[in-house]
């Protein structure tokens, strides 16, 4: 090797290993554990729950309405070894499912094809919820960037929201938007209150709020400020009811562990006439939820007794129509498939999924 190239070749490999340091100090910053999750090889196993016999006794059914087992179908495993699968968002012209593994400061992807796990995004800033728009666009809710942001079709990622009133969110954890292109948040304080799923910081709002952004002028706006902790949000197929759970038993008893359901005028931005939707939770709580095209809202159940881990659906009225019993304490779920049948279920370390008897509604309804 002469001596010129010799040079080139140390300063290109310096160079390398400056990005290198670089980027992984910033994805250290960004909360990342950095100790992968050992190998689940035998610990779960994947495919049909154990035991499966149809129909699936996971599938439980309290009210003739409950649309929820196809009878010749079963909860399946799809894939685990996470630390926490939260947000689950459905790509439907790219056939697969995206969700966080927050702790692992990643998103990861599955495809429907054949079953192909990888990793989608990394530094994921934490994200948690996650929802696919009407333009078929990621957005997502980040921790450690407190703030929510938009993967564009070329890539690019657009800020929709960091601040309110000149300071800065809390860590806004799940998303939905409306058929007008209205953008609706929750900021509860999950992603700052310790260094595991996001970044350890000081609230610098007063309260912990319901959000709305307007797509043309980005303006953000206040839509409720009296949720302990405002966390899974959705809105009914017809666009009138706003539903946002308040998952604040989490910093302690007497807290609400409930979903609430607002009069929601889209355009107007602005909610009315909240109440209790269901309020039968605790001591574990719901997490997140999505409706399907009858209005039905399907929301996860855990944290309290084993027994209860999994999804329940709930009636137009409030009425529980039946459970899907999951082995591992559930927080989010999203309705995916080329026909939007298919459930995807985040339960902790692992990802589920099963084919159910309706469709997953979606912004506009189609
Ligand atoms: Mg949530």
């Amino acid at each position: 090797m002469n001596r010129r190239y010799f040079l080139a070749a140390t300063a290109a490999a310096a160079t390398a290993a400056t990005a290198k340091a670089a980027s992984a100090a910033t994805e250290e910053l960004l909360g990342e554990t950095g100790v992968p999750v050992p190998p689940p090889a035998g610990a779960k196993p994947l495919g049909p729950l154990p035991e499966t016999r149809y129909p699936d006794v996971h599938i439980e059914k309290l009210h003739a309405a409950f649309p929820g087992s196809v009878g010749t179908g079963a909860v399946e495993r799809l894939a685990t070894g996470f630390r926490w699968a939260e947000g689950p968002a459905y790509f439907p012209a790219g056939r697969y499912v995206v969700f966080s593994d927050i702790p692992n400061n990643r998103v990861m992807r599955l495809s429907e094809d054949d079953n192909h796990l990888s990793v989608f995004l990394s530094p994921s800033m934490n994200s948690n919820g996650h929802i696919v728009d009407p333009q078929g666009r990621l957005l997502s809710c980040e921790h450690s960037g407190r703030r929510v942001s938009r993967i564009e079709a070329n890539g690019e990622v657009t800020i929709i929201a960091d601040r309110y009133n000149g300071k800065r969110l809390n860590s806004p954890n799940d998303v939905v938007v409306a058929s007008n292109g209205t953008i609706w948040f929750t900021d509860p304080t999950y992603g700052i209150k310790g260094d595991y799923e996001g970044v350890q910081a000081e609230p610098e709002q007063p309260t912990h709020n319901v959000y709305v952004v307007d797509p043309h002028s980005g303006a953000v706006k206040i839509v409720a400020d009296d949720f302990v902790q405002p966390n899974g949000i959705a809105l009914s197929p017809d666009e009138k009811k706003l539903y946002v759970i308040d998952t604040g038993v989490t910093e302690g008893p007497g807290n609400p562990a409930w979903i609430r359901v607002f009069d929601v005028d889209i355009d107007a931005g602005k909610v009315a006439n909240g109440k209790v939707f269901a309020n039968n939770f605790s001591p574990g709580f719901t997490d997140g939820m999505r409706c399907d095209v009858h209005g039905n809202v399907w929301c996860s159940m855990g944290w309290g007794d084993p027994k209860d881990d999994g999804v329940r659906c709930y009636s137009p009225q409030g009425e529980m129509l039946g459970v899907i019993h999951i082995p591992e304490t559930v927080a989010n779920l999203t309705f995916g498939g080329r026909l939007r049948n298919r459930l995807y279920i985040c339960g902790s370390t692992s990802l589920y999924g099963c084919y159910v008897n309706t469709q997953g509604a979606t912004q506009p309804r189609l």
